[in-house]
């Protein structure tokens, strides 16, 4: 490929393209990379200080602005199938989580009701027996479990929300969504739920959902390939990919964004059977960008997640029941003078919810780090090995003996059947028709959600189904149990204990208010209701979403006044101790994530850009030699670099006009696909003079390879790439420095590749990164208040802020790394701040 431009001549890899040649003579002894040269580098890169963040801001360059005319003109009628795409992808989405939450649910129920019958059948041989029986098999459900998440998939531990809301604040948590993590996540999840560990599927479900989402934008990058051009050795850290087959393509980290909500609520909306609550939840607690799209997009999603859900519960059970929590059967009547009672229940149980934040903020720095692999393997499973004691124990001990109500026999309905547990009580009487069981040993054995809607049915009665005493200790050792399990290497949420610790805690005091106050009709499970509501609210300081999650699982809008009652009371109390919930105080806790809260803190206020700013800005010219390149990336570990064109004013100062920004993956992709120019020194100091751009826009040759490395800026797998310090290497980048070098030391033969003669004039290898550099980021001048700097990253999902002058020359970059400092000095101590600057 030849193409000609002026007089100068540019090579694209083995393509010459002429430019004029002729160097100014009052420029010639300029150096070529000032700003970059006034940082004295040492040949180690700084310490990584921790995650990455996503590029929400689009990228608008050269080579974009020609894509999308592109697009246009490959469009049918002005439809270019995109938005097809986009929706059959989100249905898709909502249908394969649908999917997955009936598998996750169908497991944990076949397993938890065979082992409780198991245990059960056993104890006839003696309870030492069924003891070591269950307990060995929790055992070996937490270590598969736990071996898979910490030998295979490491991100796949926890419950997973705090991370999915970090990924759509903008923070990058490499192998989140990974085909492996989802699938630990799964078959994670299955086995610490059915081990009998106080934790549930909600959270992971909302993992799983974000992950499948997320899977699903990399369609279009798994579509059949056109073949690369690359040594070998070069194709293995960068896996094929195609130029233009489709018009469009989805991984952008903003489209991404999108769908990953999406996703997330329809994970919530599956666990629950709440499609509107999933919709919600994702606002109000998972998404930090909203719009109407995305809320369409979301409620779609939720819809065929329930919908599917239901259709295969209903073939399954001939029953409509979708996901984990629906109350239709239970009815209690709500009377407004219950009110008062019902605050107090609540701020007792926020408490609860609370002591659950203060005990696990302080037990995580007792746990053994990751690292020690062996320590937390032991660790979860000495907490599975308590729980187990505990659950065999205590009913044996303070268990009562109860008759199974009349109407809900063994010869009820499935779910009767297999509830109520005998466990050590008396064998049933078939001819009185007499059941019995243990009430302690039933609400530790059977599933959560069939312990919440016996508890919420519990009615006005003196005598109910379970004790005082058996509520009492059955509240407080989960919580125990709870607070031991939250934190240990297995995937598993903490939305249905804390649901289940309230709901018990609030039928406890349900039940006193009930003895104490016999005249004033108290009903126990209308305070289950109330204590469930207040857990979370206490607990994770969850508001309208749960409310509706809520009302969605009982049908109705009857008790829509206790349960607000509830969440305000709850969140009220709460703030009193902590002003954050379990999330957001995980996310403090968890390294290198910068979590941007909504609101810019007030501490900010007497700041400005200038106190937030890094200053010494390492940059790059518009066409800048490829050793300069890397002897940066190098030794530099930045994400971002501002790119400055020389005139002829700023020579003097030894500055240069900011006019756009380089990212580190591009220049890596560049330096990847030897996107080289090559040019004689002088012309370095002179871009502006021969008015390059021009030629760019003109030059379609060099357009049309610029777009298809365009295409590829895309692919996230340079995400990751970008990241790893050895990409360099993997790039073949000594292979390139010694071209490099060949080039300076013999003029005319920088490579094979390159057609040069003898007594050419002596030429480097360049990088233009005019094409690809974003030509339009934003800035911000020094003055600029500190909370408005906050509020433009919070609200654009920017990764680079640039602080320039009045002459717009840069002066300072302010990344999202150096504001969540901000955030954290300011919150630690008034005094302290900033001191490191
Ligand atoms: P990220 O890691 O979030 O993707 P990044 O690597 O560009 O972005 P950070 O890791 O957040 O940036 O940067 C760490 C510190 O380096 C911050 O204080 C930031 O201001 C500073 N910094 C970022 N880019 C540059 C640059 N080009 N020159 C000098 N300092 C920079
Ligand atoms: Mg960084």
């Amino acid at each position: 490929m030849e193409g000609s431009e002026g007089d100068v001549t540019v090579s694209l890899v083995n393509h010459r393209v002429d430019l004029p040649e002729e160097p100014d003579a009052d420029l010639q002894n300029e150096e070529s990379f000032q700003h970059g040269d006034k940082t004295s580098y040492n040949n180690v890169p700084e310490p990584d200080l921790g995650f990455e963040s996503l590029d929400y801001d689009p990228i608008f360059n050269l080579v974009f602005e020609n894509s999308r005319k592109d697009l246009q003109s490959r469009q049918l009628y002005g439809y270019t199938g995109l938005t097809l795409a986009k929706w059959s992808i989100t249905i898709l989405i909502g249908i394969l989580v649908g999917l997955v939450a009936y598998l996750i649910e169908m497991c944990q129920e076949f397993l938890l009701t065979r082992k409780k019958e198991l245990t059960q059948r056993i104890m006839v041989n003696g309870l030492m027996l069924s003891f070591i029986g269950f307990a060995s098999f929790s055992v070996l459900l937490v270590l598969v479990a736990c071996c898979l998440v910490l030998f295979w998939a490491p991100s796949a531990g926890g419950g997973g929300v705090t991370l999915v809301m970090a990924y759509l604040n903008g923070t990058d948590i490499p192998e989140f969504f990974q085909f492996k993590t989802l699938v630990t996540k799964i078959i994670g999840s299955i086995c610490t739920i059915s081990s009998g560990l106080m934790l549930g599927q909600e959270g992971p479900m909302v993992h799983i959902g974000a992950a499948i989402a997320s899977l699903m934008t990399w369609i279009h990058g798994a579509l059949p390939t056109r073949k690369k051009t690359q040594p070998s050795h070069l194709r293995r850290c960068c896996k094929p990919w195609q130029a233009k087959a489709l018009p469009f393509d989805l991984y952008s980290d903003k489209d991404r964004r999108e769908f990953i909500s999406a996703g997330t609520a329809a994970g919530l909306a599956a666990a629950f059977g709440a499609p509107i609550g999933g919709v919600l939840y994702s606002l109000e607690e998972a998404s930090s960008f909203w719009s109407r799209k995305v809320m369409w997009r979301s409620l779609i999603c939720c819809t065929f997640a329930t919908m599917v859900l239901a259709l295969v519960n209903s073939w399954e059970f001939s029953t409509s029941l979708p996901g984990s929590m629906s109350f239709r059967e239970v009815q209690p009547v709500f009377i407004v003078r219950d009110l008062p009672l019902f605050l107090v229940t609540s701020a007792l149980t926020s408490i609860l919810g609370v002591v659950i934040n203060s005990a696990h903020a302080w037990l995580a720095h007792m746990r053994p780090s990751s690292s020690y692999k062996v320590l937390r393997i032991i660790e979860a499973c000495f907490v599975t090995l308590i729980s187990v004691t505990v659950m065999f124990v205590l009913p044996l001990c303070f268990g009562q003996c109860m008759e199974v109500p009349a109407q809900k026999t063994p010869s009820g309905s499935t779910m009767d059947r297999h509830y109520w547990f005998r466990y050590t009580c008396p064998a049933p009487n078939t001819t009185a028709g007499v059941h019995y069981y243990n009430d302690l040993a039933t609400l530790f054995f059977s599933l959560p959600r069939q312990n919440m809607q016996e508890l919420y049915g519990m009615h006005g009665d003196a005598e109910t189904e379970f004790s005082i005493r058996s509520l009492g200790i059955h509240s407080l050792s989960a919580l125990v149990l709870f607070i031991l399990a939250y934190g240990i290497a297995t995937p598993g949420g903490v939305f249905m204990p804390a649901m289940l610790v309230g709901a018990s805690f609030g039928g406890f005091l349900g039940r006193i208010f009930q003895r104490l106050l016999p005249s004033a009709h108290v009903q126990p499970g209308l305070h289950a209701l109330v204590g469930t509501a207040a857990m979370l609210g206490g607990f994770l300081r969850a508001s309208i979403s749960l409310v509706v999650i809520t009302v969605e699982g009982f049908g109705g809008v009857d008790f829509i006044l206790p349960l607000i009652v509830a969440i305000v009371v709850s969140n009220w109390v709460a703030y009193h101790f902590h002003d954050a919930g379990a999330y957001e105080a995980d996310l403090e806790r968890i390294a290198g994530v910068c979590f941007l809260q909504s609101e810019p803190p007030r501490e900010l206020i007497a700041f400005s850009a200038a106190d937030l700013m890094s200053s010494n800005v390492v940059c790059f010219h518009e066409v800048v030699t490829v050793a300069e390149v890397l002897k940066v990336l190098q030794t530099r570990r930045h994400n971002g670099f501002p790119v400055l064109r020389h005139t002829h004013s700023d020579t003097s100062n030894g500055g240069g006009k900011f006019v756009g920004l380089i990212l580190r993956h591009q220049l890596l992709l560049l330096l990847e696909e030897r996107a080289f120019v090559e040019i004689d020194p002088q012309v370095l100091l002179h871009t502006q003079k021969y008015a390059w751009e021009n030629n760019f826009s003109t030059n379609m040759q060099f357009l049309d390879h610029a777009m298809r490395i365009y295409h590829h800026f895309h692919y996230p797998h340079h995400r990751y790439l970008s990241s790893r310090p050895e990409a360099l290497a993997d790039l073949g980048v000594d292979e390139i420095v010694g071209a490099v070098n060949s080039s300076n030391s013999k003029p005319g033969n920088v490579s094979d590749d390159i057609n040069t003669t003898a007594d050419a004039p002596k030429k480097v290898l360049a990088l233009d990164l005019r094409p690809f550099m974003n030509r339009a980021p934003i800035t911000v001048r020094r003055e600029c208040s500190a909370q408005r700097v906050y509020i433009i990253f919070r609200t654009l999902g920017l990764r680079h802020l640039c602080v320039t002058d009045s002459h717009n020359k840069v002066i300072g970059i302010i990344t999202r790394k150096d504001i969540a400092m901000a955030q954290k000095q300011g919150r630690l101590s008034k005094d302290k701040r900033f001191q490191h600057w």
